[in-house]
């Protein structure tokens, strides 16, 4: 399992979520290349070790256990892991 970033992300961006994951699985981070064209952040499905931590971080609540993910923003399951597919 592992933990989602959904639609209320986007256009927010604050980083609350990686200065608290103790894995460095959230990217693009803020300074980092991708991170200005970026829509929003996403969580790394393979190296997430389903902690927690980001999700009562958020300040918009985007961030659910892949399990909980709301029905209408299911998509970000996907979205989240092909971020990341050919890194
Ligand atoms: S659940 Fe933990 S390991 Fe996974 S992205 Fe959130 S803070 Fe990082
Ligand atoms: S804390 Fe929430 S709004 Fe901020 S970057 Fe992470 S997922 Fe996006």
């Amino acid at each position: 399992m592992t933990y989602v970033i959904t639609n209320p992300c986007v256009g927010v961006k604050d980083g609350s979520c990686v200065d608290v994951c103790p894995v460095d699985c959230i990217h693009p981070a803020p300074g980092e290349p991708e991170f200005e064209q970026a829509e929003q952040l996403y969580i790394n499905p393979d190296e997430c070790i389903d902690c927690g931590a980001c999700e009562p971080a958020c300040p918009v609540s985007a961030i659910f256990e892949e399990s909980a993910v709301p029905a209408e923003w299911q998509n970000f399951i996907k979205i989240n892991a092909d971020y990341y597919r050919n890194k």
